[in-house]
């Protein structure tokens, strides 16, 4: 579903991302772990296609097809979607014009407006004096208005608290299984997903097949996620980077 192979990204004249090879069957959802600054949102924001980041090696498969070099919006049309760590304010755009303009036909707006509990934001601009949980859901609610059938989401759970996390956790459960109504009918295809966790918290909400630790912008180790994170949870990261510098 999506590949990368030998990917290597530079931003602002500065390599970043050295050689990433990653990939997801379609229908499963990977993990990645890596500490702060490890290039992981970089990461997601290079397979999205947002300008500033530039792919110098490697190339970047979705669906079979070769997207190196396509813009953001034909990887969107494609069905590659994103819900950014942090995204901005925007000011003079309420909720519900942008949710009329980017929401799939087929998508039941009000019901999962509804699910998210976002009714009394749609007039509201976005994200502006909006809480951390409810920036959270905000994107969510954007970012599954399109049906994608690819989920890029960095750290969904940051910045937000118990109840929000389990709404978060619950919602994207049930994209990734496809389980929202398109069309009236419940479409029951698993979608595929890439998600960056810090915490690992979102683990108790989704099923994720496999994990990646990215350490100074390059995939140190790969596995099942639940061992990674107990890994990191009792040894760190660096362990992580000795190994692969002992390997090689
Ligand atoms: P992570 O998401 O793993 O915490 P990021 O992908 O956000 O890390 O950042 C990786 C590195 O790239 C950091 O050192 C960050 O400062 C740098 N970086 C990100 N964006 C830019 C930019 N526009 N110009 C220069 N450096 C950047
Ligand atoms: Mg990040």
């Amino acid at each position: 579903m999506l590949e990368l192979e030998n990917l290597s990204i530079e931003v602002g004249g500065k390599q970043i991302l050295t050689n990433i090879n990653l990939s997801v069957e379609s229908g499963y959802t990977n993990v990645l772990f890596g500490p702060n600054g490890a290039g992981k949102s970089a990461l997601l924001m290079s397979i999205m296609g947002f300008s500033g980041y530039k792919i110098t090696n490697g190339k970047i498969y979705f669906k079979g097809e070769d997207i190196t070099d396509l813009p953001l919006n034909e990887r969107a049309e494609r069905g590659l979607g994103i819900m950014g760590q942090r995204p901005p304010n925007m000011v003079g755009v309420k909720l519900k014009d942008l949710l009329e303009i980017t929401a799939e036909e087929c998508i039941d707006l009000d019901e999962l407006v509804e699910e998210l509990n976002m009714s009394s934001f749609l007039e509201r601009d976005i994200n502006v004096g909006f809480s951390g949980g409810e920036i959270k859901r905000s994107e969510l609610l954007q970012l599954a208005a399109q049906a994608p059938s690819f989920y890029l989401l960095d750290e969904p759970e940051s910045g937000v608290d118990l109840v929000n996390i389990s709404q978060i956790g619950m919602m994207i459960n049930k994209l990734l299984h496809g389980d929202i109504k398109c069309a009236g009918r419940r479409r029951k295809e698993g979608n595929s997903g890439l998600v960056i966790t810090h915490t690992g918290q979102i683990l108790d909400y989704i099923e994720a097949d496999k994990g990646y630790i990215l350490c100074n912008g390059q995939i140190m180790c790969s596995g099942n996620p639940r061992d990674l994170l107990n890994e990191i949870k009792t040894k760190g990261y660096q362990e992580c980077v000795t190994c692969k510098i002992r390997q090689s």
